[in-house]
């Protein structure tokens, strides 16, 4: 039947078809952090969610180009800035390592191209003017310039594509300086922000004088930058679906860039958020989790993303340590059965079976919207099979072989990482006799206690920490 998601915008489940004429090609952009402080483990609940859509369009064969942007410059950042003794890129730099370094820990791949918002002035400004062109952008006696709603509609454009809005109950005409969007209202907002004393050293040089761009304004031109005009999918966190997402729809189409008849983005994806016991995640309420924390407390973040990805993403879902423990289960027992396949697989190179229920199973379930409940059922139900099968010896090398295949295939969608196996002493003994052979420049005795190693299943690979000896 093919892949079909959710799209915001007719709030139907769609067959998924690129605009890629070959139907290959996938344009996909992610609203990234702000990179003010660290992300809590709701961002990263998203940004797992876009992690698996990315994963699950290559596993269908397309070919995507993932674009995750870093906003590296907006109310919250420069207020930070300035309370410390930092530039904003040392400040910013700071935060997105460590941002990436958590993204990492919990086995997303990196985007394909991560744009900063201040590297991307000449476009934002650009768009900016293009808007000024059309009549839909005005430049206010404050310095700043405003997007015009009431001109984009009378241009014949509807504002409220993603969310039905109720515009005559809103506050035409007021604008909105603030870009921390949990307080901005629905009225004109702001496109460029005249520098401001609070500023302190953050702003640029601009046609309407200095000053520094809006948050929304940002997304439009790095996304149409790097995907072109009109792309695929568009995906973010619940809450950017208003202002954020509609008004990067009406300062992408109010520019008028797009070929006829095509939108700025076909497809948006929204993921639902994350609670923290059963109570939306804060400071005060000492429910705010980083996902250092996490890991201060003993859990690893592969524990953590199996349980990011155990629920549908378009459903709230309800964080807690006792949930955290049971995704421990759950992976031991996938563990367990990979382990067992492995040692009996001796390392024996197989294709994915193309009949195998597993891959079928789990294809047809992510197919449907990304139904993770029927992808971890195929899941399990094909440990507990395996299991079986272990159990009465019906697998020989060949077949474990094939199994492993199978479960790494679709495994390539779920990011899980395998666990290292314990190395026996006597394989760490020879190990760390090579090593001292090779400090005396003894090369024979490497060699030969290199290829004992491989006689008997084990490879040595060395890397920046040193040699690791792990199963062939
Ligand atoms: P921010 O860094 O605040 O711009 O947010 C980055 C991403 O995290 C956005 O896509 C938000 O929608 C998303 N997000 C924020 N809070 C949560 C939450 N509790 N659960 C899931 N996603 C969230
Ligand atoms: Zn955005």
């Amino acid at each position: 039947m093919g892949l079909r998601v959710f799209n915001t915008l007719s709030r139907l489940v769609e067959p998924f078809e690129p605009l890629d004429p070959a139907g290959k090609k996938v344009g996909l952009y992610c609203c990234g952090p702000t990179v003010h402080d660290f992300a809590h483990i709701g961002n990263f609940r998203t940004f797992v969610f876009a992690d698996i859509v990315r994963r699950h369009l290559a596993f269908r064969g397309f070919d995507v180009c993932h674009v995750m942007n870093i906003t590296d410059v907006e109310d919250k950042i420069i207020r930070r800035v300035n309370e410390s003794a930092k530039t904003l890129a040392e400040f910013t730099d700071e935060h997105e390592q460590a941002f990436l370094t958590d993204l990492e820990a919990l086995g997303c791949l990196m985007p394909d191209e991560r744009p900063h918002a201040t590297k991307f002035i000449g476009p934002i400004i650009n768009l900016i003017k293009k808007l000024k062109e059309n009549g839909i952008a005005y430049h206010a006696n404050d310095g700043s310039v405003y997007f015009s709603i009431e001109k984009y509609r009378e241009a014949g454009n509807r504002y409220g594509q993603l969310l039905n809005l109720n515009l005559e109950a809103m506050r035409p005409g007021e604008r909105v300086s603030s870009d921390e969007y949990e307080k901005e209202s629905i009225a004109d907002f702001a496109l460029w922000k005249a520098r401001v004393p609070e500023d302190g050293e953050v702003f640029w040089g601009s046609p309407w004088g200095e000053g520094r761009p809006g948050w929304h304004i940002e997304c439009s031109a790095m996304s149409m930058e790097l995907l072109g005009p009109s792309f695929d999918l568009h995906l973010g966190g619940e809450d950017l679906v208003f202002p954020h997402h509609e008004d990067e729809i009406a300062q992408s189409e109010g520019a008028c860039l797009q070929c006829d008849g095509l939108r700025f983005v076909k497809y948006w994806m929204h993921g639902a958020h994350l609670l923290v016991e059963g109570k939306k995640m804060s400071k005060s309420l000492g429910n705010f989790f980083t996902l250092r924390d996490l890991l201060a407390k003993g859990s690893t973040g592969r524990e953590v993303r199996y349980l990011m990805i155990s629920a549908h993403y378009r459903e709230t879902f309800n964080f807690t340590l006792d949930n955290l423990a049971g995704a421990k289960t759950a992976l031991g027992r996938i563990d367990e059965c990979t382990t067992k396949l492995r040692e009996l697989a001796l390392g024996q190179a197989a294709e994915p079976a193309t009949d195998s229920p597993l891959v079928t199973h789990f294809t047809e379930a992510m197919d449907d919207d990304l139904n993770v409940s029927a992808a971890w059922a195929a899941v399990f139900d094909w440990v507990r099979d395996t299991n079986r099968k272990l159990a009465a010896n019906e697998l020989d090398t060949p077949a474990a072989a094939t199994e492993l295949a199978n479960w790494e295939h679709i495994n390539s969608v779920l990011g899980i990482e395998s666990v290292e196996e314990e190395v026996p002493a006597e394989i760490v003994a020879l190990a760390e006799e090579r090593q001292a052979a090779r400090k005396a420049k003894d090369f024979a005795r490497s060699d030969q206690i290199r290829d004992e190693l491989a006689a008997q299943g084990w490879t040595i690979e060395d890397t920046l920490k040193g040699p690791r000896v792990k199963r062939t």
